[in-house]
């Protein structure tokens, strides 16, 4: 099964994503935490990320696809949940051609949606235990607004398979929610 988890920045995808992972047995592909380790490691990859990441801006297209590419190729035998990941137009269209020539195809595409003031409120409480270099106010204000103008758009472009989820609410309540869809 491969499915893609979308929202903006503080919707929960994350969290979902891992409940889905754990629950259906997934490669949990989330595109900001591999960077991040990249960071950590002092890759090459990494060195790169980093300026684009600490402004809140979007890493470039070919070395996300790049990197996803790899992933995905040496984990053929495993279902995925993308977590972050299309994040702009020319990747979802990247992905679809990686898939077409792999012969897989996407179950699921599941939108996670939350009023903009909320989601603001939450990531500023998350800064202050995630230790995140792009968790202060001003890049995740700018990083709502990367969403707004690349990602939002892929909405469209999943029309005809998007599932809207409302992710107001508890975890559990949210979870909920998808499961209902999933196990339809
Ligand atoms: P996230 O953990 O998903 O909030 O991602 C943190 C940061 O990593 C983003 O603000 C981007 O700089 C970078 N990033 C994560 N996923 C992608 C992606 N698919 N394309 C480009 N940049 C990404």
């Amino acid at each position: 099964m491969i499915v893609i988890i979308m929202g903006p920045p503080g919707a929960g995808k994350g969290t979902q994503a891992k409940i889905l992972a754990e629950k259906f047995n997934l490669l949990h592909l989330s595109t900001g935490e591999i960077l991040r380790n990249e960071i950590d490691n002092g890759s090459d990859l990494g060195l790169k990320a980093q300026r684009f990441m600490d402004r809140g801006n979007l890493v470039p297209d070919h070395l996300v696809l790049e990197m996803i590419e790899k992933i995905i190729i040496s984990n053929l035998d495993m279902g995925f949940i993308f977590d972050g990941f299309p994040r702009t137009v020319p990747q979802s269209e990247g992905l679809d051609s990686l898939l077409d020539r792999l012969k897989l195809k996407i179950n699921y595409v599941l939108n996670i949606s939350l009023d903009k003031n909320i989601l603001v409120k939450r990531l500023v409480e998350r800064a202050k235990s995630s230790g995140r270099a792009d968790d202060s106010e001003e890049v995740i204000i700018k990083r709502q607004d990367v969403y707004e103008e690349l990602t939002k758009p892929l909405i469209d472009y999943y029309r005809h398979e998007v599932t809207q989820i409302n992710g107001d609410g508890s975890i559990e309540e949210v979870s909920k929610r998808i499961l209902s869809q999933i196990n339809r």
